[in-house]
């Protein structure tokens, strides 16, 4: 198989760089190891068919000054679907004696914006501008060659190793996956490849529960849906109803390190519903759905050393100027620039796609 550019990552850096190379007329494939398109931008719907509301089990929230999120928004005509975090009402604490506290003030999450449907509304719409046949699933990157006259990919679909020849590639994943699924020849240099294990992936040790209801029952109580417990299992709670109705949804980050959570998931939403009831009544007992995503154990977001290593926010990158000869290029949010802040979120993936595009765009491989 032949492309002029080889994506790798079907997550939103990924997305963005495809879409962006369409509308310069430049052929470009993308490869993901998933099942779906996406990355960590993963709402799941909740209902009994694929149209129902996304709930988001990766990032639920971009924030108004993230310039650009809004114009993408803009550009792909989803204003109309895009509402603010509801943080109406007061908060709840749960303390290590078990005492609740009922408090007004801190919705932490206040002013932020999500999308109607989940954020994968995003990616579909993307993606809708794209070739479906130009985005292989299931399709792992596993060796590159840098040749005399371009790449030589070797990517593995459903245990068969598939031959790419492509003039460029774009890596749009976290450096550390990268690292962790993908060799190289020439290898990297061993200072680039120890950067590449030492940037963190922003939130890839964490893991996300949900759980839906017919009725904003909090709401009904003067409650905003935010919490947070020194008990847990959940640390920090919100609001993650769709604006237009059921379903009426709450969700928390898992407060139980990664390591101490491995083969749990079952226990884990039993208690998270357990403790929803404690700090938020008793018709917090029967969800109609509930679901749980732990991304550390995640292969294609997690390596070990999100799980118990260092985490965070990147305080530095990879150098992500073209290599090869202009024909290796660095996207995926963690490469997005560390002095924005940008990098880690929706809005870095965004602009580490930008960058790729402009440097793609102005290098010459000839
Ligand atoms: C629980 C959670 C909550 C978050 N909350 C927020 C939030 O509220 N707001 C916010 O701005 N950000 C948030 N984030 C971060 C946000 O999800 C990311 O910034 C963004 O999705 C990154 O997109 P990306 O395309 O750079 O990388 P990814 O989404 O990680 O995409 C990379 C893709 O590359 C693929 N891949 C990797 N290696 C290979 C290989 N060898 N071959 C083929 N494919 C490969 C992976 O399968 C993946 O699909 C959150 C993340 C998580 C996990």
């Amino acid at each position: 198989m032949n492309t002029d550019v080889l994506i790798v990552g079907a997550g939103f850096s990924g997305l963005r760089i495809a879409h962006q190379l369409k509308q310069n007329h430049v052929q470009a494939t993308v490869v993901d190891a998933r099942s779906r398109i996406g990355g960590r931008i993963h709402s799941i719907a909740a209902g009994h068919d694929d149209f129902a509301p996304g709930i988001d089990m990766g990032p639920s929230w971009f924030w108004p000054w993230q310039a650009r999120m809004l114009a993408l928004v803009k550009e792909l005509k989803l204003e109309p679907q895009v509402f603010e975090q509801y943080s109406e009402g007061l908060s709840i604490a749960e303390y290590r004696t078990g005492r609740l506290e009922r408090q007004s003030g801190i919705a932490s999450m206040a002013g932020s914006l999500r999308i109607n449907g989940g954020l994968r509304v995003l990616v579909e719409k993307l993606s809708h501008g794209l070739d479906p046949a130009s985005i292989l699933n299931n399709s792992s990157l596993s060796h590159a060659t840098h040749t005399h006259d371009g790449i030589s990919a070797t990517v593995v679909q459903a245990g068969e190793s598939l031959s790419i020849q492509a003039k460029r590639l774009v890596f749009a994943a976290p450096p550390r996956v990268i690292a962790n699924t993908v060799t190289v020849t020439p290898p990297f240099a061993a200072a680039d490849l120890a950067l590449m294990h030492d940037t963190p992936t922003w939130m890839a040790g964490q893991a996300k529960f949900s759980a839906t209801y017919s009725s904003p029952f909090w709401r009904e109580q003067g409650l905003s849906g935010d919490g947070v417990s020194e008990i847990g299992p959940l640390g920090e709670i919100h609001d993650a109803s769709s604006p237009t109705g059921a379903p009426y949804a709450l969700f928390g980050f898992v407060g139980i390190p990664a390591s101490a959570r491995v083969n749990r998931g079952q226990e884990i939403k039993q208690a998270a519903v357990e403790q929803l009831v404690r700090m938020f009544g008793k018709s917090a007992k029967n969800p109609e759905q509930v679901f749980y995503k732990d991304w550390a154990e995640d292969d294609f977001t997690s390596t070990h050393q999100d799980r118990d290593g260092q985490r965070g926010h990147a305080h530095q990158t990879v150098d992500t100027s073209p290599m090869w000869d202009n024909r290796l290029f660095w996207a995926g949010s963690e490469t997005a620039s560390i002095s924005t802040g940008d990098n880690g979120y929706l809005e870095g993936a965004l602009a580490a796609a930008d960058r790729a595009v402009r440097q793609l765009m102005s290098s010459s491989t000839e």
